[in-house]
């Protein structure tokens, strides 16, 4: 079986301000990059709203729904903004990584990408934040326990920002384990150690500035991954954002290509043991084109390299 590469061509019609680093060209640049590829290519549906009620209220959809503008920009909060396309391009997101959970567990695909904007990680309950407005992969996690009855899900989030919306969304979710590494201290100041969810299932790992490679894997190697196989997941869900990469203009680690290929397919590894491969990745940051578009890549030939 293949890796598929879930997306929609809505995704691209989520426009942000001039100078914004969430830009539409984040997603040109990795469609490029990947053009090619030997994957099982899935046009995402839209989500359901029974899929977003599965971790947000009524009134926070009812919101983003009845924020977006007929033209121009509306800005939800210091740096998330919403043009007349966001909305359809939000429920794509959600629609690509629930359809993802679907087809892994549905044994139509080894393990999956979702090439999605706008990104989720930060997306709270009932608070759109950080470009985000739908906690993808959070509703991904719930809907593989809810609707597919998994007992055990992880979700390991190596975005260079702390993933809050995820840990927010779920925090007392005792089938879930939310394992989430970030630069700290960076926006939006949250993910220390001791914030560890209601059933000691939330593992955050700060990495100082400057964290390399080496430092990183050390950090995965003897925190994140025994974790990780202890909880033995029946999917391991990735909140695969690319801005801890050396040349990110957002962050300050000193992470390479390479080290974004080495997690992945430790990730690979781990899920071969523990759930047959089973893999749903979901993109989030990452705001230099090239090496956003470079990493990309080699995060999906290495699930490529799992897929089995
Ligand atoms: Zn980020």
């Amino acid at each position: 079986m293949k890796t598929a590469l879930l997306t929609h061509a809505d995704c691209l019609g989520h426009v942000t301000p001039q100078g914004h680093p969430e830009q539409v060209a984040r997603l040109e640049h990795i469609l490029h990059a990947l053009e090619g590829l030997d994957l099982k290519r899935v046009t995402a549906p839209l989500a359901a709203d029974d899929d977003l009620l599965r971790v947000h209220p009524e009134n926070h959809i009812r919101d983003i729904r009845s924020s977006r503008p007929s033209d121009g920009f509306a800005q939800i909060d210091g740096d998330t903004f919403m043009s007349p396309g966001s909305l359809d391009a939000a429920y794509r997101a959600a629609g690509a990584a629930v359809q993802a959970v679907d087809l892994v567990l549905g044994g139509e695909a080894s393990n999956a990408f979702c090439a999605i904007r706008p990104p989720g990680h930060h997306a709270e309950a009932e608070k759109a934040m950080g470009f985000c407005l739908f906690g993808n992969a959070a509703l991904a996690a719930k809907h593989a326990l809810d609707y597919h009855g998994l007992k055990r899900v992880a979700v390991v989030d190596f975005d260079v920002h702390h993933g809050n919306g995820t840990q927010d969304l779920l925090w007392d979710e005792d089938r879930a384990l939310v394992i989430t590494s970030q630069q700290m201290p960076l926006w939006p100041g949250s993910g220390r150690p001791d914030e560890t969810g209601a059933y000691d299932n939330v593992l955050n790992i700060p990495l100082a500035p400057g964290t390399g490679g080496a430092e990183m894997r050390s950090a995965y190697e003897t925190q994140a991954f025994p974790r990780l196989r202890a909880f033995r997941p029946e999917l391991v869900i990735i909140s695969a954002g690319f801005d801890a990469h050396q040349d990110d203009p957002l962050a300050n680690l000193n992470w390479s290509t390479g080290d974004f290929a080495w997690i992945t397919a430790e990730l690979c590894g781990i899920a071969d043991e523990v759930c047959q491969g089973r893999i749903v990745s979901t993109l989030e940051g990452g705001y230099d084109l090239n090496a956003l578009a470079e990493a990309t890549r080699a995060h999906v030939e290495e699930l490529m390299k799992a897929a089995r």
